[in-house]
Formats: structure tokens, C-alpha cells, sequence
């Protein structure tokens, strides 16, 4: 099984990305896209996105071999009816989305009977729309398929060749599991990021314009991660709710604990995990998932 048509559904930041990284590499892959919004159609078309750019999904996914849905994951079941009437019948149903038990649960409702494998790519930015699309976001990152009971297998080893033509790193897991892993590493430092940019900004003692001024001393990073896409965002903590909230329960016991060592001056506690954490940043070097320059790579100058 090969995949040489494929039909990509949303065409913002992961859709967009997918069709210029076939395009970039040289693939022999004919790409077809549709966008619920005209106006995204319309720079989808003006950037080329992709080959061509269909009025209905019906007729993107028409004469597809790989269909991959990139809208919000709360809007994969309605995505998916939508295409429906116009899939034929031995299309691969895929996705990018951030969630993956109740993404493969609104496919499966929604396409009783097509061969689903859902994916993601963990691979972003906080940019989001038609504009935001590049080339090489999956370039040396991971993509993680998480194929049904009973999936068949060839179609899953066509869509692993797929993302490694698109440069990605491929790893099998179950749905469940994948969702455990993400709420850790994705999910719950969203929600860090969201709380503490929050807080910051309905502070009374410390002026908003402080904030922002003094930014530097580290809230500017969290400030990249809070200014990811509300949707995408409040959709993923919706559908990953089991998880997060796990997650969330060992990360509210941790800052208890913290806070219980700053309060009677437990210097070796903080020590102690400042030194693990210090080891965890040196691992993703490591392991090529981020830059080694300080300060990530930013110019320092006047
Ligand atoms: P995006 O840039 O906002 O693009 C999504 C596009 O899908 C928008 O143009 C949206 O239009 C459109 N859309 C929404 N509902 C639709 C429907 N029913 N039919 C057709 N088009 C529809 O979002 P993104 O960042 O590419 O995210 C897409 C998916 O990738 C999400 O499931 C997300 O969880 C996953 N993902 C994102 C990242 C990341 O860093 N952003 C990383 C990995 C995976 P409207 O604007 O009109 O709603």
C-alpha cells in the first residue's frame, strides 16, 4: 500500500505544514485541501498549500488514499460527516490532533466501517491560520500513530512511511497511553503557562506594565506557550479531561510540597529537585528536541 493521494482537511498551521513539506521534499504525492473558512481557502490557495484547493470535502477527499484531518479536535466528528459522502471506500481516515482516545471514538461514531488510524505529530508552534504553515515543522520530531484493535496492518506501516517522508520520527502506542504521556508533557505545561500569564495579569500590587517590562526573568517563556490557540487549547483540556486531571492531581501534590519546603527553609529539598530537573533539560539536548544555545538561541546585543 502506498499513499499518493492524500486530502488534507484544515488548512492552518498542521494542514498548511504537511502540504509545503510534501511539496519541499519532492514527494510523489498529489495533495487536495479543504477548509471550512473561504478566506483560509483562498491564502491556502494563494500560499500553495496544496495542489489543489477543493469547495467541498467531499470532493477533497474524492479520489484520496490517505484523508488527514487537521481542524480542532472537538471538530473532528463533524469534520469527518462532512467528508464522508465523498470517501471512497478503501481511503485511510487519519489526524494530527492533540487527544486521542476521544478523537478515535468521534471518527469511528462518525465513519462506521473506514479503515481509522489516528496519528500526532508532536510538533508545533503557538501560531495558528493559513499563514503559519512551514515546511519543515515535522522535520527530526516525533509522530505518534496510535492505531485501533484490529487495525489493518499494512495501512498503519503506509502511514508511518508517510510521516517519515515527511521528516518525522515514527512511534507506535496506544491511545490511552498516549494520552497519559501528553498530558505531562504537553498538556499540563499549557495549563502552567495559562495560569501563571493569568495570574500575572490580574495582579493588583504589581502593575501589568511591570510584567511585561520585566519579562525577561523568565515569564516571557511561559508567555510563547499562553498565546497558543484558545480553540485548539480549550478543546484538548476537554477531551483529555481523564489524564489531565490525573496528572494534574500529582503536579498539585508536588507544589504542596514545594511550598511547604520554601516555608520552613528546606534548602536541600529545592536543591535536590533543581538538580533532577537541571539533568531532565540536558537529556532533551540530548536527544536533539531543542537548541543547546543559551537562552534558546536568542540574540543578546544591544
Ligand atoms: P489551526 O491553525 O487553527 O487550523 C485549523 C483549521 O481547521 C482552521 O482554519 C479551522 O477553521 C479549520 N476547521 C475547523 N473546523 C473545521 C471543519 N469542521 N471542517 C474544515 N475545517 C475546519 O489549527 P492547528 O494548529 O493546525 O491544529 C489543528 C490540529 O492539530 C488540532 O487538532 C491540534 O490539536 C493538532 N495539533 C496542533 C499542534 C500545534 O502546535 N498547533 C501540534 C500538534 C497537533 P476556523 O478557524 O474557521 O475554525
Amino acid at each position: 500500500m502506498t499513499i499518493k493521494r492524500v486530502a488534507i482537511i484544515g488548512l492552518g498551521l498542521l494542514g498548511g505544514s504537511i502540504g509545503l513539506a510534501i511539496t519541499a521534499r519532492g514527494l510523489d504525492i498529489a495533495t487536495t485541501g479543504f477548509d471550512r473558512d473561504p478566506a483560509v481557502r483562498a491564502r491556502a490557495a494563494e500560499r500553495g498549500l496544496v495542489d489543489q484547493v477543493c469547495d467541498t470535502a467531499a470532493e477533497a477527499v474524492a479520489s484520496a488514499d490517505l484523508v488527514v484531518l487537521c481542524v480542532p479536535v472537538g471538530a473532528m466528528g463533524d469534520a469527518a460527516r462532512d467528508l464522508a459522502p465523498g470517501l471512497t471506500p478503501d481511503a485511510i481516515i487519519s489526524d494530527v490532533g492533540s487527544s486521542k482516545e476521544a478523537v478515535a471514538a468521534a471518527l469511528a461514531a462518525a465513519l462506521p466501517g473506514a479503515c481509522i488510524i489516528p496519528a500526532h505529530p508532536v510538533a508545533g508552534t503557538e501560531q495558528s491560520g493559513p499563514e503559519a504553515g512551514f515546511a519543515t515543522l515535522f522535520a527530526g520530531r516525533w509522530c505518534i500513530i496510535t492505531p485501533p484493535d484490529g487495525a489493518d496492518p499494512a495501512a498503519v506501516a503506509a502511514l508511518g512511511d508517510f510521516w517519515t517522508q515527511l521528516g518525522s520520527k515514527v512511534e507506535l502506542m496506544d491511545a490511552a497511553h498516549h494520552d497519559l504521556v501528553l498530558a505531562v508533557t504537553s498538556h499540563i505545561p499549557h495549563l502552567i503557562a495559562y495560569t501563571i500569564v493569568g495570574t500575572a495579569s490580574d495582579l493588583e500590587d504589581v502593575t501589568q506594565s511591570e510584567v511585561i517590562k520585566y519579562s525577561a526573568g523568565g515569564f516571557r517563556d511561559f508567555t510563547r506557550i499562553a498565546a497558543s490557540d484558545p480553540v485548539m487549547w480549550r478543546d484538548v483540556f476537554l477531551t483529555n479531561k481523564g489524564a489531565v486531571l490525573e496528572m494534574l492531581g500529582r503536579f498539585s501534590e508536588d507544589l504542596t510540597a514545594l511550598q511547604r519546603a520554601i516555608r520552613s527553609g528546606d534548602g536541600d529539598t529545592l536543591f535536590d529537585l533543581f538538580t533532577r530537573t537541571r539533568a531532565i533539560r540536558r537529556q532533551v539536548i540530548e536527544q536533539g528536541q531543542d537548541d543547546e544555545r543559551p537562552d534558546f538561541g536568542r540574540e543578546h546585543g544591544e
